[in-house]
Protein backbone atom coordinates (compact mmCIF):
# COMPACT_ATOMS: atom_id res chain seq x y z
CA UNK A 1 0.00 0.00 0.00
CA UNK A 2 1.20 3.20 -0.57
CA UNK A 3 1.72 6.07 1.80
CA UNK A 4 -1.32 8.18 0.15
CA UNK A 5 -3.46 5.33 1.11
CA UNK A 6 -2.09 4.14 4.37
CA UNK A 7 -2.75 8.15 5.31
CA UNK A 8 -6.13 8.34 4.67
CA UNK A 9 -7.03 4.95 5.61
CA UNK A 10 -5.81 5.93 9.19
CA UNK A 11 -6.42 9.54 8.97
CA UNK A 12 -8.69 9.51 12.34
CA UNK A 13 -6.17 7.72 14.41
CA UNK A 14 -9.08 5.35 15.24
CA UNK A 15 -9.02 1.56 15.06
CA UNK A 16 -10.44 0.06 12.01
CA UNK A 17 -13.93 -1.24 12.42
CA UNK A 18 -12.62 -5.01 13.21
CA UNK A 19 -10.40 -3.93 15.49
CA UNK A 20 -12.42 -2.44 18.08
CA UNK A 21 -12.76 -5.35 21.08
CA UNK A 22 -8.15 -4.81 20.70
CA UNK A 23 -8.79 -1.01 20.96
CA UNK A 24 -10.77 -1.57 24.14
CA UNK A 25 -8.48 -3.72 25.57
CA UNK A 26 -5.36 -1.62 24.89
CA UNK A 27 -6.86 1.36 25.74
CA UNK A 28 -8.63 0.68 28.80
CA UNK A 29 -5.44 -1.00 29.80
CA UNK A 30 -3.41 2.39 29.37
CA UNK A 31 -6.10 4.21 30.87
CA UNK A 32 -5.62 2.25 34.19
CA UNK A 33 -1.95 2.72 33.55
CA UNK A 34 -1.51 -1.36 33.32
CA UNK A 35 -0.46 -1.47 30.05
CA UNK A 36 2.08 -4.20 29.55
CA UNK A 37 6.05 -3.45 28.57
CA UNK A 38 5.81 -5.90 25.37
CA UNK A 39 2.94 -6.94 23.03
CA UNK A 40 2.94 -8.91 20.39
CA UNK A 41 0.89 -8.08 17.44
CA UNK A 42 -0.15 -11.22 15.02
CA UNK A 43 -2.56 -12.43 12.33
CA UNK A 44 -2.56 -12.70 8.88
CA UNK A 45 -1.26 -10.09 6.55
CA UNK A 46 -3.77 -7.08 5.82
CA UNK A 47 -5.87 -6.68 8.89
CA UNK A 48 -4.22 -3.20 9.70
CA UNK A 49 -2.16 -4.65 12.59
CA UNK A 50 0.65 -1.95 12.08
CA UNK A 51 -1.85 1.10 11.53
CA UNK A 52 -3.33 -0.19 14.98
CA UNK A 53 -0.03 0.11 16.43
CA UNK A 54 0.45 3.52 15.22
CA UNK A 55 -2.72 4.95 16.01
CA UNK A 56 -2.36 3.61 19.35
CA UNK A 57 1.32 4.97 19.71
CA UNK A 58 -0.38 8.36 19.10
CA UNK A 59 -3.28 7.90 21.52
CA UNK A 60 -0.45 7.21 24.26
CA UNK A 61 1.08 10.41 23.95
CA UNK A 62 -2.16 12.42 23.01
CA UNK A 63 -2.13 15.38 25.24
CA UNK A 64 -6.07 15.59 24.71
CA UNK A 65 -7.85 12.15 23.60
CA UNK A 66 -10.91 12.26 22.40
CA UNK A 67 -14.40 9.82 22.78
CA UNK A 68 -14.17 7.54 19.32
CA UNK A 69 -17.89 7.86 18.93
CA UNK A 70 -16.81 11.61 18.38
CA UNK A 71 -14.84 11.00 15.33
CA UNK A 72 -17.57 8.48 13.84
CA UNK A 73 -16.88 5.27 15.40
CA UNK A 74 -18.71 3.26 17.63
CA UNK A 75 -16.97 1.92 20.72
CA UNK A 76 -16.96 4.06 23.46
CA UNK A 77 -13.80 4.36 23.59
CA UNK A 78 -10.81 6.88 23.62
CA UNK A 79 -8.49 7.77 20.73
CA UNK A 80 -6.00 10.80 19.77
CA UNK A 81 -7.05 13.81 18.95
CA UNK A 82 -5.07 14.55 15.95
CA UNK A 83 -4.84 17.88 16.97
CA UNK A 84 -2.60 18.26 20.08
CA UNK A 85 0.88 19.05 19.87
CA UNK A 86 2.28 15.57 20.39
CA UNK A 87 -0.48 14.43 17.75
CA UNK A 88 0.77 16.78 15.34
CA UNK A 89 4.40 15.37 15.31
CA UNK A 90 3.34 11.74 15.78
CA UNK A 91 1.09 12.10 12.86
CA UNK A 92 4.09 13.83 10.61
CA UNK A 93 5.86 10.28 11.63
CA UNK A 94 8.28 12.10 14.05
CA UNK A 95 7.66 12.41 17.89
CA UNK A 96 10.92 11.90 19.42
CA UNK A 97 8.91 9.66 22.10
CA UNK A 98 7.56 7.46 19.28
CA UNK A 99 10.69 4.72 17.70
CA UNK A 100 9.20 2.52 14.64
CA UNK A 101 11.66 0.26 13.48
CA UNK A 102 11.18 -1.87 10.50
CA UNK A 103 13.67 -3.69 7.77
CA UNK A 104 15.58 -1.07 6.18
CA UNK A 105 15.46 -0.83 2.28
CA UNK A 106 16.90 -3.48 0.47
CA UNK A 107 17.46 -5.39 3.26
CA UNK A 108 15.34 -7.97 4.07
CA UNK A 109 15.93 -8.10 7.83
CA UNK A 110 16.05 -6.12 10.93
CA UNK A 111 19.84 -5.50 12.34
CA UNK A 112 21.16 -5.37 15.58
CA UNK A 113 22.40 -1.53 14.78
CA UNK A 114 18.74 -1.00 14.88
CA UNK A 115 18.03 -2.62 18.35
CA UNK A 116 21.14 -0.89 19.74
CA UNK A 117 18.77 2.70 18.86
CA UNK A 118 16.04 0.78 20.52
CA UNK A 119 18.53 0.03 23.71
CA UNK A 120 18.85 3.73 24.03
CA UNK A 121 15.82 4.63 23.28
CA UNK A 122 14.43 2.96 26.18
CA UNK A 123 16.73 4.48 28.86
CA UNK A 124 17.16 7.86 28.11
CA UNK A 125 14.29 9.91 28.95
CA UNK A 126 10.87 10.80 27.69
CA UNK A 127 10.88 13.79 25.87
CA UNK A 128 6.84 14.70 26.19
CA UNK A 129 7.02 13.70 30.06
CA UNK A 130 4.61 10.83 29.04
CA UNK A 131 5.16 7.13 27.36
CA UNK A 132 7.85 6.21 25.17
CA UNK A 133 6.68 3.87 22.41
CA UNK A 134 8.48 1.70 20.62
CA UNK A 135 6.73 -0.60 17.15
CA UNK A 136 9.05 -3.16 15.37
CA UNK A 137 7.17 -4.36 11.79
CA UNK A 138 7.54 -7.50 10.72
CA UNK A 139 9.27 -8.78 13.94
CA UNK A 140 9.49 -11.93 13.05
CA UNK A 141 12.39 -10.49 10.31
CA UNK A 142 14.93 -9.98 13.49
CA UNK A 143 17.81 -11.71 12.40
CA UNK A 144 19.47 -13.46 14.99
CA UNK A 145 21.77 -10.93 16.94
CA UNK A 146 19.02 -8.33 16.76
CA UNK A 147 16.90 -11.34 18.34
CA UNK A 148 19.08 -11.32 21.51
CA UNK A 149 19.63 -7.82 21.63
CA UNK A 150 16.13 -7.57 21.88
CA UNK A 151 15.32 -9.86 24.41
CA UNK A 152 18.27 -8.15 26.86
CA UNK A 153 16.00 -4.87 26.61
CA UNK A 154 13.01 -7.04 27.33
CA UNK A 155 14.26 -8.31 30.27
CA UNK A 156 14.72 -5.53 31.82
CA UNK A 157 11.84 -3.16 31.17
CA UNK A 158 11.17 0.75 31.92
CA UNK A 159 8.21 1.85 33.10
CA UNK A 160 7.39 3.96 30.94
CA UNK A 161 8.42 2.36 27.92
CA UNK A 162 6.12 0.19 25.70
CA UNK A 163 7.34 -2.38 22.36
CA UNK A 164 4.78 -3.46 20.34
CA UNK A 165 5.96 -6.11 18.21
CA UNK A 166 3.88 -6.70 14.99
CA UNK A 167 4.31 -9.54 13.01
CA UNK A 168 2.21 -11.57 10.57
CA UNK A 169 4.01 -14.90 11.46
CA UNK A 170 4.79 -15.05 15.23
CA UNK A 171 5.49 -18.49 14.88
CA UNK A 172 8.82 -17.71 13.55
CA UNK A 173 9.99 -15.45 16.86
CA UNK A 174 12.08 -16.93 18.54
CA UNK A 175 10.35 -18.81 21.90
CA UNK A 176 12.28 -16.69 24.72
CA UNK A 177 10.61 -13.37 22.51
CA UNK A 178 7.49 -14.52 22.46
CA UNK A 179 7.21 -15.20 26.01
CA UNK A 180 8.25 -11.84 27.13
CA UNK A 181 4.72 -10.01 25.24
CA UNK A 182 1.33 -10.14 25.65
CA UNK A 183 -0.22 -11.88 22.85
CA UNK A 184 -2.77 -9.89 21.57
CA UNK A 185 -4.43 -11.98 18.10
CA UNK A 186 -6.24 -9.69 15.00
CA UNK A 187 -8.87 -11.56 13.41
CA UNK A 188 -9.93 -10.88 9.56
CA UNK A 189 -13.74 -9.31 9.63
CA UNK A 190 -16.87 -10.58 8.89
CA UNK A 191 -17.71 -9.84 5.01
CA UNK A 192 -20.60 -7.29 5.67
CA UNK A 193 -18.27 -5.38 7.87
CA UNK A 194 -15.00 -5.54 5.28
CA UNK A 195 -17.63 -4.52 2.72
CA UNK A 196 -18.96 -1.29 4.14
CA UNK A 197 -15.01 -0.47 5.06
CA UNK A 198 -14.00 -1.06 1.42
CA UNK A 199 -16.99 0.70 -0.40
CA UNK A 200 -16.18 4.14 1.79
CA UNK A 201 -12.55 4.05 0.58
CA UNK A 202 -13.20 3.37 -3.20
CA UNK A 203 -16.44 4.47 -3.53
CA UNK A 204 -17.49 2.07 -7.02
CA UNK A 205 -15.65 -1.30 -7.65
CA UNK A 206 -16.84 -4.69 -6.75
CA UNK A 207 -16.17 -4.93 -3.56
CA UNK A 208 -17.45 -8.65 -2.88
CA UNK A 209 -14.67 -9.52 -5.69
CA UNK A 210 -12.16 -7.56 -4.34
CA UNK A 211 -12.82 -9.07 -0.57
CA UNK A 212 -12.93 -13.18 -1.62
CA UNK A 213 -9.62 -12.38 -3.98
CA UNK A 214 -8.13 -10.92 -0.48
CA UNK A 215 -9.35 -13.90 1.44
CA UNK A 216 -11.46 -11.04 3.40
CA UNK A 217 -8.19 -9.57 4.40
CA UNK A 218 -8.95 -5.60 3.92
CA UNK A 219 -5.94 -4.06 3.15
CA UNK A 220 -4.98 -6.56 0.97
CA UNK A 221 -8.37 -5.82 -0.59
CA UNK A 222 -7.68 -2.51 -0.84
CA UNK A 223 -4.36 -2.88 -2.50
CA UNK A 224 -5.82 -5.22 -5.16
CA UNK A 225 -8.40 -1.76 -5.99
CA UNK A 226 -5.40 0.39 -6.95
CA UNK A 227 -3.99 0.30 -10.29
CA UNK A 228 -3.83 -2.69 -12.49
CA UNK A 229 -3.44 -5.47 -9.71
CA UNK A 230 -7.05 -6.96 -10.17
CA UNK A 231 -5.94 -7.63 -13.92
CA UNK A 232 -2.75 -9.00 -13.27
CA UNK A 233 -4.12 -11.48 -11.04
CA UNK A 234 -6.36 -12.45 -13.03
CA UNK A 235 -4.18 -12.72 -16.11
CA UNK A 236 -1.69 -14.84 -13.72
CA UNK A 237 -5.04 -16.83 -12.73
CA UNK A 238 -6.04 -17.82 -15.77
CA UNK A 239 -1.94 -18.48 -16.98
CA UNK A 240 -1.93 -21.19 -14.04
CA UNK A 241 -5.12 -22.67 -15.43
CA UNK A 242 -4.10 -22.73 -18.95
CA UNK A 243 -1.01 -24.70 -17.44
CA UNK A 244 -3.09 -27.27 -16.15
CA UNK A 245 -4.86 -27.60 -20.01
CA UNK A 246 -1.74 -27.36 -21.83
CA UNK A 247 -2.29 -23.85 -23.39
CA UNK A 248 0.03 -22.40 -21.77
CA UNK A 249 3.90 -23.90 -20.48
CA UNK A 250 5.15 -22.88 -16.89
CA UNK A 251 7.75 -20.36 -18.86
CA UNK A 252 5.29 -18.69 -20.02
CA UNK A 253 3.49 -18.15 -17.28
CA UNK A 254 7.09 -17.16 -15.33
CA UNK A 255 6.97 -14.90 -17.98
CA UNK A 256 3.63 -12.59 -16.86
CA UNK A 257 4.88 -12.45 -13.60
CA UNK A 258 6.10 -8.78 -13.02
CA UNK A 259 9.66 -8.43 -11.04
CA UNK A 260 9.08 -8.13 -6.87
CA UNK A 261 5.58 -9.37 -7.28
CA UNK A 262 6.29 -12.90 -6.71
CA UNK A 263 5.26 -12.44 -3.15
CA UNK A 264 1.51 -10.87 -4.05
CA UNK A 265 1.42 -13.97 -7.13
CA UNK A 266 1.57 -16.59 -4.61
CA UNK A 267 -0.47 -15.11 -2.09
CA UNK A 268 -3.41 -15.29 -5.04
CA UNK A 269 -2.16 -18.40 -6.02
CA UNK A 270 -2.38 -19.83 -2.46
CA UNK A 271 -6.37 -18.16 -2.08
CA UNK A 272 -6.96 -19.98 -5.59
CA UNK A 273 -6.06 -23.60 -4.14
CA UNK A 274 -7.78 -22.87 -0.64
CA UNK A 275 -11.00 -22.36 -2.77
CA UNK A 276 -10.48 -25.25 -5.28
CA UNK A 277 -9.70 -27.92 -2.87
CA UNK A 278 -12.67 -27.00 -1.20
CA UNK A 279 -14.67 -27.62 -4.76
CA UNK A 280 -13.21 -30.43 -5.08
CA UNK A 281 -14.56 -31.72 -2.10
CA UNK A 282 -17.88 -29.91 -1.74
CA UNK A 283 -18.65 -29.21 -5.27
CA UNK A 284 -19.46 -24.88 -3.60
CA UNK A 285 -18.49 -22.20 -6.00
CA UNK A 286 -17.59 -19.73 -3.74
CA UNK A 287 -17.09 -17.14 -6.09
CA UNK A 288 -19.49 -16.84 -8.99
CA UNK A 289 -18.60 -13.22 -9.59
CA UNK A 290 -14.83 -13.94 -10.04
CA UNK A 291 -13.94 -14.27 -13.91
CA UNK A 292 -10.45 -15.53 -12.92
CA UNK A 293 -11.76 -18.18 -10.77
CA UNK A 294 -14.30 -19.65 -13.59
CA UNK A 295 -11.55 -21.50 -15.43
CA UNK A 296 -10.51 -22.86 -11.91
CA UNK A 297 -13.43 -24.78 -11.22
CA UNK A 298 -13.44 -26.43 -14.95
CA UNK A 299 -10.12 -27.83 -14.06
CA UNK A 300 -11.98 -30.15 -11.84
CA UNK A 301 -14.98 -32.31 -12.38
CA UNK A 302 -17.46 -32.09 -10.14
CA UNK A 303 -16.72 -34.40 -6.87
CA UNK A 304 -19.04 -37.29 -7.87
CA UNK A 305 -16.41 -40.28 -6.78
CA UNK A 306 -15.54 -39.80 -3.04
CA UNK A 307 -12.15 -41.41 -3.31
CA UNK A 308 -11.52 -39.39 -6.31
CA UNK A 309 -12.36 -36.12 -4.50
CA UNK A 310 -10.27 -36.83 -1.71
CA UNK A 311 -7.25 -37.99 -3.57
CA UNK A 312 -7.64 -34.40 -5.15
CA UNK A 313 -8.08 -32.57 -2.14
CA UNK A 314 -5.44 -34.37 -0.70
CA UNK A 315 -2.89 -34.04 -3.26
CA UNK A 316 -3.57 -30.10 -3.43
CA UNK A 317 -3.30 -29.93 -0.11
CA UNK A 318 0.23 -30.99 -0.16
CA UNK A 319 0.62 -28.70 -3.13
CA UNK A 320 -1.00 -25.93 -0.83
CA UNK A 321 1.85 -26.75 2.03
CA UNK A 322 4.28 -25.80 -0.89
CA UNK A 323 3.05 -22.63 -1.77
CA UNK A 324 3.28 -21.67 1.53
CA UNK A 325 6.84 -22.47 1.91
CA UNK A 326 7.23 -21.08 -0.86
CA UNK A 327 6.12 -17.71 0.42
CA UNK A 328 7.79 -17.82 3.54
CA UNK A 329 10.93 -18.44 1.49
CA UNK A 330 10.02 -15.34 0.03
CA UNK A 331 9.24 -13.34 3.15
CA UNK A 332 12.84 -14.51 5.10
CA UNK A 333 15.56 -12.13 5.92
CA UNK A 334 18.46 -14.82 3.71
CA UNK A 335 18.33 -13.60 0.16
CA UNK A 336 15.69 -16.37 -1.60
CA UNK A 337 16.16 -15.89 -5.30
CA UNK A 338 12.44 -15.43 -6.35
CA UNK A 339 12.44 -16.83 -9.93
CA UNK A 340 13.62 -19.77 -9.05
CA UNK A 341 10.94 -20.27 -6.23
CA UNK A 342 8.43 -19.60 -9.02
CA UNK A 343 9.98 -21.99 -11.40
CA UNK A 344 9.84 -25.19 -8.80
CA UNK A 345 6.34 -24.26 -8.01
CA UNK A 346 5.33 -23.53 -11.27
CA UNK A 347 7.06 -26.95 -12.26
CA UNK A 348 5.67 -28.75 -9.27
CA UNK A 349 2.04 -27.20 -10.62
CA UNK A 350 2.10 -28.29 -13.85
CA UNK A 351 3.26 -32.17 -12.89
CA UNK A 352 0.27 -32.09 -10.44
CA UNK A 353 -2.34 -34.39 -10.41
CA UNK A 354 -6.25 -33.47 -10.89
CA UNK A 355 -7.49 -36.70 -11.41
ZN1 LIG B 1 -3.63 14.65 20.60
Amino acid sequence: MNETTSNSVNALNAPLPWQSAQWAQLSRAFAANQLAHAYLFSGSEGLGKSLFAKSFANYALCLNPIAQDAAGGLADTMIACGTCSNCLKGGLGNHPDILIIEPEEGSKGIKIDQIRWLSEFVIRSSHSGGAKMVIIQSAHLLNANAANALLKTLEEPNDNTHVILVSDHPGRLVATIRSRCQKVAFQAPSADIAADWLQAIIGTGNTDLLLNASDMRPLIALRLAEGDSLQARAQFLQGICDVKTGKKSPQQVLALIAKNSESEVLQHFSVFLSKLTKYSLTGIIDNEGDPAFQSMYALLSPPKEKQLAQRVASSLAHFYTEVEVARRQLASSTNPNPQLIMESILWQWSKLSLQ
